[in-house]
């Protein structure tokens, strides 16, 4: 049946598609792909949290929870975000989301107001910006300058009297670049001198090759929505488990959006999340080594190639430059249909990074080895 206007509302009719998405849908129907377009560990999520969730389905665990996620799972979140992320925050604070994307449309729709500025980056996660606009909410962009490192400058953000908040991600999707401590500082500086809200998408705060990073909870614990996920760390992406953490005059209202939204989140899910939160460092330690070493083996290529122009800090992904070759998204199509190597073109992260392609660095030694050949045939490097 033909739909109209009046079948579907507005707002869903008007959303954008995610772009990574749509890179992706060139490559279906065929066999044999390199995949680098998706952010999904090549890793298996832990023993320990596979048995955790079969033992609950066995055991019967497995019916509704307290919206907000049960007491000993946000207990032992909140041991871990004193432990890792260096932030003091009760059970209470804590909220278990589907997923970092739920945590971020919580944090977004207990905020916002029709016609309410957010303050988005720009090479950035394309989601954040179909959820501000299916809030009523206007997104403007700052830039991550591949210049500076793919880092931005918050004392030049466009901030004017409709600014409510602003997203930063850090370890970023989709540069990997990890903001430094003194920029984590400015950046509190400027969100606490115009009384804005950050919601910092921190989902890859274990996934980083230096020290880890600063939380903004730490620096601005009055007005920081935080957004982690066992996707990336504990490489859950299927299990569809997050968490935010709010402050304590936020906690009702994100419970009545909550409730109205998911009511809960999967038990068997919860179970395994505690068993997640029990893995030794040692074992996430040696995952994270893994995606450090193909960053190091993709960075040889473009060392040797001499196209290198960053390093990644964190997160897996790699944005590489391929103007040269053509226009990325004939390169993105030309890698799929010559070399059978799936990426996406940075055109699917707004419009600063039209001229590079995003490799996820989750992928195989050997998908990556592939795309490496493959770019140095398109580059004509060798
Ligand atoms: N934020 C960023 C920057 C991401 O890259 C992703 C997933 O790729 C998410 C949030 C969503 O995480 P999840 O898969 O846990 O919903």
């Amino acid at each position: 049946m033909a739909t109209t206007d009046r079948e579907i509302s507005r707002m869903a009719a008007s959303l954008p598609r995610s772009g990574i998405r749509a890179a992706a849908s060139l490559a279906v129907g065929r066999e044999g792909l390199a995949h680098l377009e998706f952010g999904e560990p090549s890793v298996m999520a832990p023993l320990a949290v596979r048995q955790a969730a079969a033992q609950a389905v066995l055991e019967r665990r497995m019916v509704y929870t307290p919206t907000e996620g049960p007491k000993d799972l946000r207990q032992a979140l909140a041991e871990k975000l004193g432990r890792v992320n260096r932030v003091s925050a009760s059970a209470e604070q804590v909220f278990v989301t589907h997923g970092g994307i739920g945590a971020l449309y919580l944090a977004l729709s207990t905020l916002l107001e029709t016609g309410d500025e957010v303050l988005l980056p720009d090479p950035g996660w394309p989601n954040v910006v179909s959820q501000v606009l299916s809030l009523g909410g206007v997104p403007l962009f700052y830039p991550l300058p591949a210049a500076d490192g793919y880092l931005p400058d918050p004392d030049s953000w466009p901030i004017t009297d409709r600014t409510r908040a602003v997203v930063v991600n850090s370890p970023s999707n989709p540069t990997g670049s990890v903001f430094p401590g003194p920029l984590a500082e400015g950046i509190a500086q400027v969100a606490r001198r115009h009384g804005l809200w950050v919601i910092s998408d921190e989902v890859y705060d274990q996934i980083t090759y230096g020290e880890t990073p600063v939380a903004m909870r730490a620096l601005y614990p009055e007005r920081t929505l935080a957004v982690y996920s066992f996707s990336k760390t504990y490489a859950m992406t299927g299990w569809r488990l997050g968490y935010l953490v709010t402050p304590e005059q936020r906690v009702d209202a994100t419970k009545r959006v909550a409730e109205m939204v998911y009511s809960s989140t999967s038990m068997v899910a919860q179970e395994a999340a505690k068993a997640a939160l029990k893995v030794p460092e040692a074992e996430i330690h040696s995952v994270v080594a893994t995606y450090r070493r193909r960053r190091d083996l993709a960075l040889h290529h473009l060392k040797e190639w001499g196209v290198y122009r960053y390093t990644p800090g964190g997160a897996f992904y790699l944005m590489v430059d391929v103007s040269k070759a053509g226009p990325a998204t004939e390169v993105h199509r030309r890698l799929i249909e010559e070399f059978g190597v799936v990426t996406v073109p940075g055109s699917a992260f707004g419009t600063s990074a039209q001229g590079e392609l995003r490799l996820s660095l989750a992928a195989s030694d050997e998908e990556i080895a592939r795309a490496m050949a493959a770019l140095a045939d398109l580059l004509a490097v060798r």
